[in-house]
């Protein structure tokens, strides 16, 4: 074949299936994750050092029950225990492998979270308080990385999945180390849940197509926001409804776990995807997307 027509034949090609276009769009999608990912990186190195003091573990529910001393906000981290073991049935029914093993690393930090929280909220810390926190900030970054296997590149699940948990952990560990509640610079883990609060949503809307189901996922971030809420009024609510703001918070934090397990719903299709594939992945109804 003569090596002009072939050219022409590959941009015509081009033109036709709007690839320059899809590569561009493609481009301005990346760029605007690496934005969102690195603005608050950028804030949180600029507002300095977070130290909120020993007050910290003081929860306005401090009654006992049986001899077990905060009782009710121990009791309900087996929400999360739950969420897990719920969250594992559709774990087990996914196809995709990959989605599969990133969906099991989450359910099994959603049970060690139950584990960690009552065990920190029974005798509340800075030693126990680390227990509690690296389960939470891995669980995170498993499900950034299950998020990014689905929608972005599946390599980059990959390496999210091996990678971020250290760094997540580490930001645990460098704050206890630094003196936990009495002077360790506790930002760079509200930096881990931050990034997850914006991620999420960032790659839901900047990459709308994958196996796993956006609606389950996006009421799992409207869970996270009440959560900050109702942390936030702890002992009123406690005073209004006889339980307190925190207890409820893990209730609802453990349904958030259920519903980013349950978008896994969305891989029971038959359809088996190369680690390598990045592009033309499968609609949340289980058909491939056409070029
Ligand atoms: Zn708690």
């Amino acid at each position: 074949m003569n090596p002009g027509s072939a050219r022409i034949r590959t941009i015509v090609k081009a033109m036709a299936t709007g690839e320059p276009a899809q590569a561009r769009a493609g481009s301005v999608r990346a760029l605007a994750l690496a934005l969102v990912a690195g603005l608050p990186l950028f804030v949180s190195a600029w507002v300095g050092r977070r130290s909120p003091g020993p007050a910290f573990h003081h929860y306005a529910d401090a009654r006992g029950f049986f001899g077990l001393p905060h009782a009710l906000d121990v009791l309900s981290n087996l929400a999360f225990v739950a969420a897990a073991a719920a969250g594992a049935v559709w774990v087990w029914r996914a196809r995709d492998p990959l989605l599969r093993g990133l969906g099991a690393l989450l359910a099994i930090a959603v049970a060690i979270i139950g584990v960690g929280s009552a065990l920190y909220h029974r005798a509340p810390d800075d030693a126990t308080l680390v227990l509690d926190w690296i389960p939470i900030a891995v669980a995170m970054t498993w499900l950034l990385a299950l998020l990014l296997a689905d929608r972005v590149d599946r390599r980059l699940g990959i390496a999210a999945a091996v990678l971020l948990p250290l760094g997540a952990a580490a930001t645990v560990l460098t704050w206890y180390a630094g003196g936990g509640t009495s002077g360790g610079d506790m930002r760079w883990y509200g930096l881990v849940q931050i990034e997850g609060l914006l991620l999420v949503p960032a790659i839901l809307l900047a990459y709308p197509r994958g196996a796993l189901r956006s609606g389950d996922l996006w009421a799992a971030v409207g869970c996270f926001l009440l959560m900050r809420l109702l942390h936030a009024h702890d002992g009123a609510i406690l005073a209004a409804t006889g339980v307190s703001g925190h207890s409820l918070k893990h209730v609802v934090a453990a349904v958030a776990t259920y519903l980013a397990l349950r978008s896994l719903r969305g891989a029971q299709t038959g359809i088996r995807i190369p680690v390598s594939a990045s592009i033309d992945r499968p609609a949340e109804d289980g058909r491939p997307v056409s070029p």
